[in-house]
């Protein structure tokens, strides 16, 4: 049978493309990643042929024997890497992950509390536009505005005041430590349920280099595919065996059907690795890049949201150069560096222009980039800024673009991936 190169060239174009793109520019988006062969070889595998509905050795379709064997290898990793007692490694996405925590244990009308998308939080944690801000009542903290640091009065003066039946901590562009056992404190007091969702940090948990929510939080949520260097999806931990069997019928059948099962084949590969002593060497060393990426920042005359990170991301104030992010986001992509623009706390630009970039440094650690690499990465984006600070041209500074570009596939070539 004909491969997708000669069945489908048009597609098959695409992807040799994306593969370029990939191995050709430097990936800063703090949500992505770059699997091993291991975790594409198992997602591109037969198991998506399977239905698989229901749970291992209680499924609704024959012939789940094998499957059964992959989910189960999904699980018992996950509990491991987590140290939690029950896993659901089925949701399609983190989003998916989110909603069914809010389809078990919330009813609709319910209010809960959760960071502020202004303030780095997700667009399930209540934005107006999603299930979450239309179905639920979501009640916002933020961080401060002197600091940029979380701010636990506010949050803990809002749970009390309004007594909200669950509590988020965890999102999408806070690149420090959260103080998880301060948030079970609140909810414990107010008797609400505390859901962290640790999309971001999940593979520095796993790996021991970001505080584990796990034992504070009463559900835990997570996407697989950024710090922890899975396929794409969400997975839900829990020590709670009550909340676990809420969770498991919220999954299936409240909210999906089949299960995807080469995401899961993938999921446990991916789980495997981070199991490997070699994977917390890595998550220690995405830090440590994200901290001299920062360093080297600030040398170059930009601002970091909260003075720093703790984490495997940043959020980078562009206006001690006059930048949006919309612009710096389409220079730094002309030099082949990828980022996304993204809202500072209380930022006076609008959401699509903004007035920061966010940055990450998991996929450039994975192609093997230490410290001075990334104090080389911020130098050039320091480069490409200036750049286009100086030429203030709608369609950017070509020269310094030009040959940061050059640069930046100079370090590439060193690093090949794939
Ligand atoms: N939760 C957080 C904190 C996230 O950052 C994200 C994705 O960016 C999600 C949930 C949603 O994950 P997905 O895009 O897989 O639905």
């Amino acid at each position: 049978q004909a491969g997708v190169a000669e069945s489908d060239p048009e597609l098959a174009a695409a992807i040799a493309q994306e593969l370029t793109r990939q191995q050709d520019g430097i990936e800063l988006i703090a949500s992505e990643n770059i699997v091993s062969r291991a975790v594409l070889e198992a997602q591109g595998s037969v198991m998506t042929n399977k239905y698989a509905e229901g749970y291992p050795g209680r499924r609704y379709y024959g012939g789940c024997e094998f499957v059964d064997v992959a989910e189960t290898l999904a699980i018992e990793r996950a509990k491991q890497l987590f140290g939690a007692q029950f896993a659901n490694v089925q949701p399609h996405s983190g989003a998916s992950a989110n909603i069914a925590v809010f389809f078990a244990l919330l009813q609709p009308g319910d209010s809960f509390l959760a960071m502020d998308l202004a303030a780095g939080g997700h667009l399930t944690h209540g934005a107006p536009v999603n299930y979450s801000g239309k179905w639920f009542r979501p009640i916002a903290y933020g961080v401060k505005a002197e600091d940029g640091l979380l701010d636990y009065e506010t949050m803990e003066r809002l749970a009390r005041e309004h007594k909200p039946k669950l509590i988020i901590a965890g999102g999408s562009a806070y690149s420090r430590e959260i103080d998880f056992a301060r948030f079970r404190a609140v909810a414990d007091e107010i008797g609400a349920i505390l859901m962290v969702d640790m999309a971001h940090y999940a593979g520095l948990v796993a790996a021991g280099a970001y505080p584990s929510p796990v034992p504070h939080a009463h559900v835990t949520t997570t996407t697989t595919h950024k710090t922890l260097r899975g396929p794409r999806g969400g997975l839900i931990l829990t020590n709670d065996e009550a909340i676990a069997k809420k969770i498991n019928s919220a999954m299936f059948p409240g909210l999906q059907g089949g299960p995807l099962m080469h995401v899961i084949a993938a999921k446990a590969v991916a789980f495997g690795e981070a199991l490997r002593p070699d994977f917390r060497a890595y998550a220690r060393q995405v830090v440590a890049n994200a901290r001299a990426l920062a360093d080297e920042l600030v040398q170059g005359g930009l601002a970091i949201v909260s003075g720093g990170t703790d984490s495997h991301l940043m959020l980078v104030d562009l206006r001690p150069k006059g930048l949006t992010g919309k612009a710096a986001e389409a220079a730094l992509g002309r030099a082949h560096l990828t980022c996304n623009k993204n809202a500072i706390p209380f930022d006076p630009e609008k959401p699509m222009v903004t007035s920061g970039v966010r940055l990450g440094t998991p996929a450039g650690t994975t192609r093997g980039f230490g410290e001075a690499e990334f104090r080389e990465v911020g130098r050039l984006i320091v480069r490409v800024l200036d750049g286009l600070a100086q030429a203030n041209a709608p369609d950017g500074n070509t020269a310094v673009e030009q040959a940061v570009a050059k640069d930046v596939q100079a370090l590439c070539a060193r690093f090949p991936i794939y």
